[in-house]
């Protein structure tokens, strides 16, 4: 008997770890901008002149900005159940030059053998991974994923909480609130994968 796995992906930031509560620290530390979590309300929110991408790109440049990440709260739990359950692979738009301490900090918060992925090695999309299911917190990624054939769960955050999608066909696209939530919602999309009927949960 053919033994049939959804496969999973999901996004680093703003899913399994709070690289913005990162960027607001070193921000204020190595930059002297500052700027609270509820004003980002866009991937391209300008902060002093720089956008919120374009202060990534630099602090993730320095290994242990990358190592000093918070893990959001309950994704350990929640990472741990899915990973019990279904085929996952982590997929990030982290800069290629934070693949080391990126792999590092996975070691110390996610016990286990790890599938990275870095969607900038592959023309900048994570639609082509050939997920079932792609866990993010922004809408492109998930449209593009969609465009594929999966399923997309946004989860909460200030820069999404306005976020629409004119792109994905009703019952494609969800929203999570938290890791518990998000646990819930795979599992019900998983029980509809089974039967193979996408549908709204
Ligand atoms: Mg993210």
């Amino acid at each position: 008997m053919v033994t049939l796995t959804m496969k999973i992906g999901v996004d680093i930031d703003g899913v399994l770890g709070d690289g913005v509560g990162r960027l607001i620290q070193w921000a204020a530390d190595k930059k002297d901008i500052h700027f609270a979590y509820d004003e980002v309300t866009k991937y391209d929110s300008v902060f002093d002149g720089k956008t919120v991408g374009e202060l990534f790109a630099e602090a993730y440049a320095d290994p242990d900005v990358v190592e000093s990440v918070f893990p959001i709260i309950d994704s350990d739990m929640g990472f741990r159940n899915l990973r019990q359950r279904y085929d996952v692979v982590v997929i990030t738009a982290r800069p290629l030059y934070a693949k080391e301490a990126t792999t590092q900090w996975f070691q110390k918060h996610f016990s286990g053998d790890h599938t990275i992925l870095f969607s900038k090695d592959n023309g900048n999309t994570k639609g082509g991974y050939g997920v079932d299911v792609l866990i993010d917190d922004h809408v492109k990624p998930l449209e593009q994923a969609i465009g594929h054939g999966a399923i997309g769960i946004l989860f909460d955050q200030p820069w999404n909480k306005d976020a629409v999608t004119q792109v994905a066909p009703a019952g494609r696209m969800y929203r999570a609130t938290d890791w518990w939530q998000l646990v819930e919602e795979v599992g019900l999309l998983h029980d509809l994968w089974l039967r193979q009927i996408p549908r709204a949960v």
